[in-house]
């Protein structure tokens, strides 16, 4: 969703083609589903909560697995491990978990087909498709799914009113990288200037303030400031497109790079008095 084009996307079977599947974890299931869609030539992208993988499995380290190697190590990122010089270790021995985490499940994230599609940091907090509600529902099965997820820990750079945002949150993260929540009906209790928030931690609700013609969620990644595609920034494309895909790419992306291209000339003006702050409330 957007700040200037609410308009559902149209649903069309190439515009499937050109987005990547998601997978939701990068623990030992999630990495050999990727290793197994990098194997089928399908693009992926895996979000992963925690800033390594198996954060999971990493938890419970020091206890033995049930399981021996022969069942653990998935077919397809066998062989993806063992074009990379990787040896298998003994098939009938049980590993621990930390044992599973170092001699597979991490050789296997940093392998470069599967290193650049895995977000670290990125807590998935809702999935939909795109455009859909419970009174809309034709072509369902051919409509993208839309999945939100919360970038990562930051600080509350501006919570209160801006005109054309209304309510909104910047969080800044590590670095140059911003984050920027728009349109919200509220903004979380208390929620000011300098407050830590963590992943997953409500920091508004859903609303339609500002310059918005529907309740939606309007983001923004920026970098020092600039509004930028988060995808091409963090998702460099291994694969080269055949040119019907890269055709489908181009139109589904041509509204979208208007729009950032208007909002990085935006000149965003907060209010000298902002009309509601959260931390009044
Ligand atoms: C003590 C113990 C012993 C076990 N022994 C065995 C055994 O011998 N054999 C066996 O087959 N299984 C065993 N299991 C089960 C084992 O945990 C699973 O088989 C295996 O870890 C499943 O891998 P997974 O990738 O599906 O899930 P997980 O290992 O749980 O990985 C899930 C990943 O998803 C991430 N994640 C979670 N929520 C989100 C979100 N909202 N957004 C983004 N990322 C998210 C997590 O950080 C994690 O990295 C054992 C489990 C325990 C606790």
């Amino acid at each position: 969703m957007t700040l200037l084009d609410l308009t559902p996307r149209t649903a069309t079977a190439p515009r499937l083609d050109a987005l990547p599947v998601v997978v939701i974890g990068a623990g030992p299931i999630g990495l050999a589903a990727a290793a197994n869609l990098v194997e089928r030539g399908i693009d992926v992208v895996v979000l992963e909560a925690g800033e390594e993988p198996a954060a999971a499995v990493r938890r419970w380290g020091h206890i033995r697995l049930f399981s021996p190697w022969r069942h653990l190590v998935d077919p397809a990122s066998r062989r993806l491990l063992e074009a990379s010089g990787w040896t298998e270790p003994d098939a009938d021995a049980a590993p621990t978990g930390r044992e599973l985490v170092d001699a597979y499940v991490a050789p296997l994230a940093e392998l470069k087909p599967l290193r650049s599609r895995i977000r670290y940091g990125s807590r998935v907090l809702a999935v939909a498709r795109e455009g859909m509600d419970r009174t809309r529902s034709a072509g369902r099965e051919t409509t993208p799914f839309v999945v939100r997820y919360a970038t990562a820990d930051g600080v509350v750079e501006f919570a209160g009113r801006q005109n054309g945002y209304g309510n909104v949150v910047i969080l800044q993260h590590a670095g140059k990288y911003s984050t920027l929540y728009a349109h919200q009906s509220r903004i979380a209790p208390g929620l000011k200037k300098g407050d830590r928030v963590s992943q997953g931690q409500v920091i508004g609700y859903v609303g339609s303030t500002g310059w918005a013609t529907g309740p939606h969620l309007h983001y923004e990644f920026r970098i020092a400031g600039t509004p930028v595609d988060p995808l091409s920034v963090t998702l460099p494309v291994a694969r080269k497109l055949e040119p019907r895909e890269a055709k489908a790419f181009a139109q589904a992306v041509q509204p979208y790079k208007q729009q950032i291209q208007m909002l990085a000339q935006l000149h965003q003006t907060p209010l000298e008095e902002p009309a509601e702050t959260v931390a009044a409330r």
